[in-house]
C-alpha cells in the first residue's frame, strides 16, 4: 500500500515564479473552457484537444501536462456536482496555484528545490531544515510540488505494509472532546475545548465588524477564517498524533464514523440546542478524519469507517434507544445501563466495527446496519405517551 504525505513551508516568490503561477492559472482556465465547451472529461481526450492550444503559453511542457491533468480532475468533480445540483457554478481558477509532478529536483545537500523554467534553466527555492529533514528520510519518493504565492508544498510517498491489528480503537468526535474506546475496554478522552474557544473568539471578532464595505468585510472575514483554521488545525494535529502513537504502540486499528452529510455532524435529536450546533464547524470534523486517516496510513494502521446511524442514541449494550439524563448521561430503560453519552457513542462505533471482524476491510464494515424500525416506532409512541 502506498501512503502519501505533504510537507510545506512559506517562501517569497520571485518575479519569474509569479509569472509561471499566472501562466499556469491561464492555462488551467483554458483547459477548463475547452473541456466544458467540448464536453470532455477524460484525461486522454482533454490532452488531445487542449495540448496544441496551449502553445501560446511559453511555459515548459511539464507544466502543460500538469495543467491538463488538473483540469481533468476539476471537470470530473464538476460533472459529479452537476448531477446533484443543476446550478453548480462552472469551474474557473482564480487563485494562483501551480502543481507539477515532472521536471523538478530536490537537492537535499544544497537545501534547494529546482524548478524547470526555460530549457537548461531552473529556478531555485531554498527549503528550510524541517522540510529537508523530512525529505531526507530513507525509502521516500517525492511525488509532486505545489506552489502558491506564499507557500510551497511537497508531496511524498512511501510503500507501507499494513499491520494486522490486534484490536481496535474507536474515535467519537464531539464539539468539546474526542472520546476513544478500545477493544481492551479502555476509555480515553482528549480535550478539544481549545478548538471551540478559538472558533467562538473569531466568530465574535467577525460579528463585531461594522464596516459597510462588502469587499473589505470579505477580506477581513477570510483572513480571520484562515487564521482560525490554522489554529484549529494545530490543535487537531496534536490530538491526531497522540491517537496514532497510541494505536501504533498497541498495534490497533482505528474506527471512525463515516461522516455523511450534516446529519451526524449536528447530531440532531441529541439534545443540543441550535446555538450550540451552530458553533460546530463541519470542516473541523472532516479535518480530524483526514489527519487521522493519512497519519494512520503512513504507519500501516488500518482505518475502518462505520455507519453513523444512531450511534449517539442507541444503548451500547442492548441497542435500544436511550433516554437523556442530567450531565450528559444517558439511561437505557430496557437494561438500566447508565453511561456518559460520548462514551456510549464511542462504544457503539467500536461494536459496529467488531461485528464485522477486527480485520475487515473498510468497505465491508460500511454495509448498511440492519434497521430496527419496528422497535424504534414503539419506543417513539411510548415517549409521546409519557410526555403527555
Ligand atoms: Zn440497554
Amino acid at each position: 500500500m502506498r501512503a502519501v504525505k505533504t510537507v510545506q513551508q512559506y517562501y517569497t516568490p520571485g518575479p519569474e515564479i509569479l509569472w509561471m503561477l499566472e501562466q499556469f492559472r491561464q492555462m488551467l482556465n483554458e483547459c477548463l473552457r475547452i473541456g466544458l465547451s467540448e464536453n470532455v472529461t477524460s484525461l486522454k481526450s482533454l490532452s488531445t484537444k487542449a495540448y496544441h492550444q496551449l502553445t501560446t503559453h511559453d511555459l515548459m511542457s511539464y507544466y502543460k501536462l500538469c495543467a491538463i491533468s488538473k483540469a481533468a480532475g476539476i471537470l470530473r468533480n464538476y460533472h459529479k456536482a452537476v448531477r446533484k445540483n443543476q446550478r453548480t457554478r462552472e469551474p474557473y481558477a482564480r487563485r494562483l496555484q501551480l502543481t507539477t509532478c515532472y521536471g523538478f529536483k530536490v537537492k537535499t545537500l544544497d537545501k534547494t528545490l529546482l524548478l524547470p523554467f526555460k530549457p537548461k534553466q531552473s529556478l531555485s527555492i531554498t527549503l528550510n531544515a524541517h522540510v529537508i529533514g523530512i525529505l531526507s528520510e530513507p525509502n521516500i519518493q517525492i511525488r509532486s510540488v505545489t506552489l502558491t504565492h506564499e507557500r510551497v508544498s511537497i508531496c511524498y510517498a512511501k510503500e507501507v505494509e499494513s499491520i494486522q491489528p490486534r484490536g481496535l480503537i474507536a474515535i467519537d468526535r464531539n464539539l468539546d472532546n474526542l472520546t476513544l474506546a478500545d477493544s481492551q475496554g479502555q476509555i480515553m478522552r482528549r480535550d478539544l475545548a481549545r478548538a471551540t474557544l478559538v472558533k467562538a473568539r473569531y466568530q465574535e471578532i467577525r460579528s463585531h465588524m461594522r464596516r459597510n464595505d462588502q469587499r473589505i468585510r470579505q477580506q477581513v472575514t477570510s483572513k480571520y477564517g484562515r487564521k482560525q483554521r490554522e489554529k484549529v488545525k494545530q490543535i487537531l494535529h496534536h490530538a491526531s498524533k497522540q491517537i496514532i502513537n497510541d494505536a501504533k504502540e498497541k498495534e490497533f486499528g482505528i474506527v471512525m464514523e463515516k461522516l455523511t452529510g450534516i446529519r451526524r455532524l449536528y447530531r440532531k435529536g441529541n439534545w443540543q440546542g441550535r446555538g450550540y450546533r451552530g458553533r460546530m464547524n463541519s470542516w473541523s470534523y472532516y479535518e480530524l478524519q483526514r489527519q487521522v486517516e493519512y497519519k494512520a496510513h503512513w504507519e500501516g494502521i488500518p482505518v475502518i469507517y462505520v455507519n453513523p446511524n444512531g450511534t449517539s442514541v442507541k444503548c451500547s449494550i442492548c441497542e435500544l434507544r436511550m433516554k437523556p439524563e442530567e450531565n450528559r448521561q444517558l439511561k437505557c430503560r430496557s437494561c438500566g445501563f447508565t453511561v456518559d453519552r460520548d462514551v456510549n457513542a464511542a462504544r457503539n462505533i467500536l461494536a459496529r466495527a467488531l461485528r464485522f471482524g477486527a480485520v475487515a476491510s473498510a468497505r465491508e464494515a460500511m454495509v448498511q446496519e440492519p434497521q430496527r424500525r419496528v422497535i424504534l416506532k414503539v419506543d417513539a409512541d411510548e415517549l409521546t405517551k409519557s410526555a403527555n
